[in-house]
């Protein structure tokens, strides 16, 4: 099925990978790509962003890079000038940034969690607030934010400024749904699992001592399936809510983990 978003521009937030290998963002850019949607990867990283360009590029796509720091309003405003200089339209807005510091609100410094919120949660405020008028304009558009099942579960590291966030995430995506329905701009929201992207590894490294692999070992046996999901999982959900065959799935909360939330313990 290639094509699923062709000819659409899709403005990706975090594209660069935190690491070496498949992170959220790189995975989902390079998947519009080959759905055919031209792709502006942007990240605070531009040398990770030049990465998802190269790739994306290197199969024949479309894929131009902008680096900005999404907390910041001012290179939001630049980002979506700059994606409707280059492409002339914003079709999928996809907000996959998001950053994790471990620690309850004891531990938690004011300075740790007024850094997690600025680039969980007012980011996807200000992407919302600069693309949504170029979307109005042209008629219809599908944002995808992506949260956590930190949202709705604990899941056995105390990481209070992240699930604040992330729920907060949930309450903007429902939100914008039901205010933008009429004008047929579409808000989804995922909530990845336990996935095994390169983000986990340094934060909750940390969290078990230092011991990485048995930071992994445990996140595999918490999964019903006995293993973490990866990037393309949730690029996948994330294609299907970003397309036209969801073009009645609005304020939706798409878990993909894999059944982790099923469990009660
Ligand atoms: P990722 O996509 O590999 O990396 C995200 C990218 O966003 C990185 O290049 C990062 O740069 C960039 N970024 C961070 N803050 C930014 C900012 N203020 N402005 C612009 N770019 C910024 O990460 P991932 O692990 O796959 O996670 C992506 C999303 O999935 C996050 O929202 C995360 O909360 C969510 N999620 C992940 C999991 C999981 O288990 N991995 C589970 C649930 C939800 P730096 O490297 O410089 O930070």
């Amino acid at each position: 099925m290639a094509g699923r978003v062709k000819d659409k521009v899709a403005l990706v937030i975090g594209a660069g990978s935190a690491g070496p290998g498949w992170g959220n963002g790189k995975a989902a850019a390079v998947l519009y790509a080959r759905e055919g949607a031209r792709v502006m990867a942007v990240d605070r990283d531009p040398a990770a962003a030049e990465e998802t360009r190269r790739i994306i590029e290197g199969e024949g796509g479309t894929c131009a890079v902008f680096a900005a720091d999404v907390s910041r309003g001012g290179e939001v405003a630049a980002m979506a000038v700059a994606c409707l200089e280059r492409f002339g339209r914003i079709d999928i807005l996809h907000n996959n940034v998001g950053i994790v510091e471990v620690g309850g609100p004891v531990e938690t410094s004011e300075e740790s969690w007024d850094r997690v919120i600025a680039v969980n949660q007012r980011s996807m405020f200000l992407t919302c607030k600069h693309v949504l008028p170029a979307m109005e304009r042209q008629g219809g558009g599908a944002i995808v934010n992506i949260s956590s099942v930190a949202a709705i579960r604990g899941l056995g590291v105390p990481y209070i400024s992240y699930t604040a966030s992330k729920a907060a995430v949930l309450g903007l995506t429902r939100s914008i749904a039901l205010q933008y329905a009429p004008k047929q701009i579409r808000a989804n929201a995922i909530l990845p699992g336990l996935m095994d992207t390169p983000m986990i590894r340094r934060p909750l490294t940390a969290a078990y001592g230092g011991d990485e692999a048995k930071m992994i070992e445990t996140r595999n046996r918490q999964c019903p399936m006995s293993h973490m999901g990866d990037a393309w999982d949730v690029a996948h959900a994330a294609l299907f809510l970003a397309s036209d065959e969801a073009r009645y799935i609005t304020g939706v909360e798409l878990v993909v983990d894999g059944g982790l939330t099923l469990r009660s313990a």
